[in-house]
């Protein structure tokens, strides 16, 4: 046979493509079929279990919260440890604490193990969270989907933001995430740190989140309604363009030493792998997928008809990894970090029933800082020794 461009069919699944192919294989025109198994089921449980985790967590912390409101210290329920993973910026504080100080603060000591467990995971795996464990995520990949089904009926392809309205859309969450990093990195002192982290506010982020979304206001489920609906037109509309721990992960996965690789040599350009992105990444026309969008969701890797041609590759040994060492690096090492928060007793806080009953008593006079002059005032009082 010839060396050059030839064309097959190619029956793959529901797809039957007539592809091209570049190059033979020891003299004879022969495409090896993928048929390494496809982990997208896998990754569709474990979001299911992480969903039903944070379901379960919801539960267990509205209990908890009842119990502070009948307002009996003998009678209060157990706090789950596992809400202050939705503390995000209280876990960041904590990790600059412990970076500034050597230890862990005792107010929050999960997030603090749940935010280092995300950036563990990021680092390990890539933005990898975003796909397989963020509930968020995976809400938003559903209503993705469910419009994505829409759109293709009405007009028989994926709807996507021109760039020059992508792009700067997309800069936002960096932009929400250096806000963030200024305010507690930059402007805050070590003294004005640790007064918010001791400080009641903070001691009950967690019961004022829970008032937040069980007495939302007329514009707050305006937002989020308006933010569902985006998403049903434009996917992940705020895991791409708002969510500032998405854009956190999102560089410290440039960091990670897994990538995906994609043979040219044996690539057929049947572009199956582009139109199975849900970030929309050119993975077609790479040769490396370096993205601070891609989440590592392997959707395109599986959707890939052609053997050892998309796969996922150490950046240290040159060497294709398995997709299943990719899923169980994704799941042990988030289990082994919060494990070690477990084990080391560093997962509960000490607060008693009695500490809460009184604290939820406030918690109408609770406030943080708002502002930079805010910031400044908390920064002389702990300096001068008054909130110390
Ligand atoms: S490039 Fe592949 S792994 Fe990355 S987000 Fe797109 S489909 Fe998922
Ligand atoms: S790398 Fe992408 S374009 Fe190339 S064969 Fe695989 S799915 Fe097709």
């Amino acid at each position: 046979m010839t060396k050059g461009k030839t064309s097959y069919k190619f029956n793959i699944g529901i797809y039957s493509l007539f592809i091209k192919r570049k190059d033979c294989y020891e003299g004879k025109e022969k495409i090896i079929r993928n048929v390494e198994k496809a982990v997208q089921k896998y990754r569709f449980a474990v979001q299911v279990l992480f969903a039903l985790l944070c379901i379960w967590i919801g539960v267990e912390f509205t209990v908890f919260v009842k119990s502070l409101e009948a307002g009996n210290p003998e009678m209060v329920s157990s706090r789950p440890a596992g809400v202050e993973g939705f503390l995000p910026i209280s876990a960041l504080m904590s990790v600059y604490y412990f970076f500034a100080t050597g230890e862990i603060h005792p107010a929050h000591p999960a997030g603090f193990f749940i935010f280092l467990a995300i950036v563990g995971v990021s680092l390990v795996v890539g933005k990898s969270f975003c796909s397989w464990l963020c509930p968020i995520g995976f809400l938003s990949e559903t209503i993705g989907d469910f419009g994505e089904k829409i759109w293709h009926k009405l007009f028989k392809k994926r709807i996507k933001l021109p760039r020059f309205i992508d792009y700067p859309l997309r800069s936002l969450k960096y932009l929400l995430l250096g806000f963030f990093v200024y305010a507690i990195f930059f402007s805050m002192t070590i003294n004005a740190l640790k007064a918010f982290l001791d400080g009641p506010y903070n001691l009950v982020a967690d019961i004022k989140m829970y008032y937040f979304f069980a007495n939302i206001s007329r514009f707050s489920l305006t937002v989020i309604a308006v933010l569902f609906v985006l998403s049903i037109f434009i996917r992940n509309f705020w895991c791409r363009y708002l969510c500032p721990y998405g854009a956190l992960l999102g560089l410290i996965s440039f960091l990670s030493p897994l990538k995906i690789k994609r043979e040219a040599k044996s690539c057929i350009d049947c572009g199956l792998c582009a139109k199975a992105c849900p970030s929309f990444i050119k993975v077609d026309k790479v040769d490396t997928v370096r993205s601070d969008e891609c989440s590592m969701c392997l959707s395109c890797v599986d959707a890939c008809p052609v053997a050892d041609t998309l796969y996922v590759q150490t950046k240290v040994t040159d060497k294709k990894i398995s997709k299943k060492i990719v899923v169980l690096a994704v799941i042990t090492t988030y289990i082994a970090i919060t494990g070690i928060g477990i084990l080391t007793g560093h997962w509960k806080n000490n607060i008693s029933g009695k500490e809460y009953i009184i604290l939820h008593e406030q918690i109408d006079n609770l406030g943080h800082p708002t502002s930079t002059a805010d910031i400044e005032k908390l920064n002389k009082e702990t300096e001068t020794g008054v909130n110390k």
